[in-house]
């Protein structure tokens, strides 16, 4: 196994690494026995997770800490700062106004943490998507007030999609602050899950891709791009694959949106690999391995690619040593990746 440089020309940031306050751990447990909201993928996955398995202590035990045991952590696999976000489906299973006042909280405790660690972490802001305007607002403070860096949006909130234009304030606003949405992956919207489930196929392993790969792109088609140009929305996994079909997706979207074959689809201002190109940012979070890494480098651009781990999701402490031997990049190369990008990105 390859060792990771010990003393690199460069700081590894790690940019998409996962964080839940204790509250937010209980109140999932009372929904695990209540079932008061009853969405299949959060059952799925928190059922197991919040549940008393070895494995789910060991990262209900990460994933709450601030101190320590993450920095220990982050030591051991030669990550200098992580960029931490409320983990998924965060606020966005409970009521819209519950859940607009539990990101105030919550966006303060991860506020008050980075204090205490401030070389260390930095963080994104949660908010409540189907309360839209006070979710643009809590950006807004998020980071004007706490410092935060941009926002994170775990996917479909209870089934419903942010390609409907009366959430667009939230990006409105992203514009206007210039910072990044990261949308990140949710289990399969309950309209979606139930074919994913039998073979444990919903969550990380393949569901989040095909989630959040169809947020992403029913976002561009929406022509949410179109209205804020400048709006940059961040990808992880790779991309969720979407590099990989960014030419058969030009291609068909291409004749797609002329033929007015479906009534919600028309023509964009650019092509559909433009936008892939231009409005999403991307990294390899839970993926260790060079091949699809210098893919996204090569056909979207290597100053829009970065470096994650997916922290405690993934946590894979020899990941660092793996990708500095095998992506065949030269110390410039290495620093874009895991410094350069992220520090100008999150403005860090
Ligand atoms: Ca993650």
């Amino acid at each position: 196994m390859p060792e990771k440089n010990p003393n690199p020309p460069y700081k590894r940031i790690a940019t998409e690494e996962a964080w839940a306050p204790q509250e937010l751990i209980k109140l999932y447990r009372q929904e695990i026995e209540t079932k008061a909201i009853g969405e299949p993928g959060f059952h799925s996955l928190w059922g197991f997770f919040s549940g008393t398995s070895e494995k789910a202590q060991a990262h209900g035990r990460r994933i709450q800490d601030l101190g320590e045991l993450r920095l220990k952590d982050m030591d051991d696999s030669g990550i200098d700062m992580q960029i931490i976000s409320l983990t998924s489906p965060g606020v966005q299973i409970f009521d819209p106004k519950d859940a607009s006042a539990m990101a105030i909280r919550f966006n303060d405790e991860l506020a008050e943490g980075i204090a205490r660690h401030p070389d260390r972490f930095a963080g994104l802001a949660a908010f409540s998507p189907l309360d839209p305007a006070n979710a643009a607002k809590e950006l807004e403070r998020g980071v004007n007030t706490l410092g935060l860096k941009g926002g994170i949006l775990n996917s479909h909130t209870l089934g419903t999609y942010l390609d409907d234009e009366q959430y667009w304030e939230i990006f409105e606003a992203a514009e206007a602050l210039d910072v990044p949405i990261y949308l990140h992956p949710n289990t399969p919207s309950p309209q979606m899950i139930e074919p994913f489930l039998k073979r444990g196929l919903d969550a990380a392993v393949y569901g989040f891709a095909c989630e959040t790969g169809l947020h992403a792109l029913r976002l561009m088609v929406s022509g949410l791009f179109d209205r804020f140009p400048k709006l940059q929305i961040m990808l992880g996994h790779c991309g969720e694959a979407l590099p990989y079909w960014l030419y058969r997706i030009d291609y068909m979207h291409g004749h797609i949106s002329v033929t007015g074959r479906y009534p919600d689809v028309g023509p964009l201002k650019r092509r559909a690999r433009d936008y892939l190109l231009e409005n999403f940012l991307y990294s390899n979070s839970g993926v260790g391995w060079a091949p699809p890494v210098n893919f996204v480098r090569d056909v979207i651009g290597p100053d829009r690619m970065m470096y994650a781990m997916d922290y405690p999701w993934q946590f894979v402490p020899e990941e660092v040593g793996e990708l500095e031997a095998n992506l065949g990049l030269d110390a410039a190369g290495l620093k874009q990746f895991f410094e350069d990008n992220a520090r100008r990105v999150f403005k860090l």
